[in-house]
């Protein structure tokens, strides 16, 4: 059975899973979206004994219905093989009684965006091929930091593509930035603009939507799409690792069949929420989605009031990958509270671009029950890091350390005991001097990179390839420019001969 996509501002446009890969973005600035949310057609029994690969094909099978099985299963194992740093892909960390961090960072840039930014590039190629392609695919990303390196990773030298990546100057960490910065590959462009993640989200989506540019570019060969997680082809890989938490967690013994759990999600673009969102409604009995923002915390308002508001003052916090104030992604969800309404999702949307603020219908509302949402503030985030430190020894980074806190303050307010999965989405050392900082005060004078080799004898957690390749790496990228002259740059990289 084939499953079409369609835009989230057009129901009428229908395109294939391949289709909406290789756009990324609609043209009329909507997200693609399943036309229905499949049903997991193999059962917890059989999920049970799978490995990460198996669970990955059982799920994205469902949702990427024009890939043979053939395709399919060649992309999985391109992407989930040596490049992780364990079989298991995703491992589930007990820690405490009843919190299990799923730990989605043990890939090449020790990110969760790793999960599915390694099968994507294999995603668009195979795409490209499917529908005839011969432009060259320029990939164009705005990162608050870990898209940004999981990206050019995944991309660098891939034949017949070309990666642009636009960071925050002032709003990436040390490591992130020298993980970008030191990136090599022929096709690679990074760039630092003088802005906040927003600038750089909305300055590649103003890119997309320019149809002259467009034109433009066709002439000389070229197309766009995305590697950010707007595009299809990043949420789907990420469905994949929630039902494999689940059928991990009861192939342990660790739950009885049947036996709800809830998720928690440190989140930003609400990408991976919406992912855990996804394999709820495929069948994986979760029951409650926990959404935990820092102070940036434009989502727990949101849950609480039914308003969307963008206008506030932007915070630049330990948790920079959560540092946005429009939620991309939020899009597919209020698509789906709509009764999957494509005109009142664009006068929703539009209300977001213009007034920068939304409202939903209290019949809207009544739909977000299966989500609870909480914030930490920064001394939250520091108290739960070195807490669990000082409990269990597990090191927590800054983004799953905002979450394990906005998990344990819902169920000490609720009450509810079911067992809680975190997604755990980054290493500590990606967030060193932060950690360390929160696990004791006498770290804050010492240098960054200095504390990598700290982290190492605090945690007891060997210091992950990453890291060890940008100590002495070199600088090979130091482009700079403002918000509003990234069309200027993208031309810039795609004109000049090289
Ligand atoms: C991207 C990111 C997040 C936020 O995820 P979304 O899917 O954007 O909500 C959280 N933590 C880390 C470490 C990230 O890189």
């Amino acid at each position: 059975m084939s499953l079409y996509y369609k835009s989230t501002r057009n129901s009428e446009l229908k395109i294939s899973a391949s289709e909406a890969i290789l756009k990324g973005l609609a043209p009329d600035g909507g997200l693609f979206v399943p036309e229905k949310l499949p049903v997991l057609d193999v059962s917890m029994a059989a999920l049970k004994n799978m490995t990460y690969q198996e669970t990955a094909y059982a799920v994205m099978k469902q949702f990427l219905t024009d890939f043979t099985e053939e395709e399919l299963k060649d992309c999985i194992d391109k992407a989930y093989d040596g490049k992780f740093d364990t079989e298991e892909i995703a491992p589930l960390a007990k820690v405490g009684g009843d919190t299990y961090f799923l730990e989605l960072f043990h890939g090449a840039t020790i990110a969760f965006k790793d999960m599915a930014l390694s099968i994507l590039p294999h995603l668009m190629t195979t795409a490209a091929k499917k529908n005839h392609v011969e432009n060259e695919i320029v990939i164009l990303t705005a990162t608050s930091g870990d898209t940004g390196k999981a990206a050019l990773a995944g991309f660098a030298d891939v034949e017949g593509a070309r990666i642009i990546v636009f960071y925050p100057k002032n709003g990436v960490s040390k490591v992130q930035e020298l993980q970008m910065t030191t990136q090599k590959g022929s096709n690679v462009e990074v760039c630092a603009i003088h802005g906040n993640f927003d600038d750089a989200q909305s300055g590649v989506k103003a890119i997309f939507e320019d149809q002259e540019l467009a034109k433009e570019l066709e002439e000389k060969g070229y197309q766009f799409s995305s590697a950010n997680s707007i595009n299809i082809g990043r949420l789907v890989p990420q469905v994949a690792y929630y039902v494999y938490a689940y059928a991990k967690l009861l192939a342990n013994e660790e739950i009885g069949e049947g036996e709800e759990i809830n998720v928690a999600v440190p989140t930003g673009n609400f990408g991976n929420i919406l992912a855990a969102y996804y394999a709820k409604r495929m069948g994986v009995p979760i029951g409650k989605l926990i959404c935990a923002s820092n102070e940036n915390k434009v989502l727990f308002d949101f849950f609480g009031t039914g308003t969307y508001d963008r206008n506030r003052g932007f915070v630049l916090t330990s948790s920079p990958s959560m540092d946005i104030l429009v939620s991309s992604n939020l899009e597919r969800l209020i698509y789906l509270i709509t009764g999957e309404d494509d005109r009142k999702t664009k006068e929703l949307m539009g209300g977001l671009t213009g007034d920068g603020n939304y409202t939903i219908t209290e019949e809207m509302a009544k739909k977000l029950s299966d989500f609870e949402a909480g914030f930490a503030t920064e001394e939250d985030t520091a108290e739960c890091i070195r807490h669990i430190y000082e409990e269990t020894g597990y090191v927590l980074d800054t983004h799953t350390a905002v979450a394990a806190y906005v998990c344990r303050q819902y169920r000490d307010k609720s009450g509810d005991g079911r067992k809680c999965v975190v997604a755990s989405t980054a290493s500590p050392y990606k967030f060193a001097k932060s950690v360390m900082t929160a696990i004791d005060g006498k770290y804050k004078a010492m240098d960054d990179l200095a504390l990598l080799r700290e982290l190492k004898t605090v945690s007891g957690v060997e210091m992950p390839q990453a890291i060890k390749d940008i100590l002495d790496a070199k600088v090979l990228h130091t482009l700079e420019c403002d918000a509003d002259k990234m069309k200027e740059t993208v031309k810039a990289f795609l004109m000049c001969e090289n």
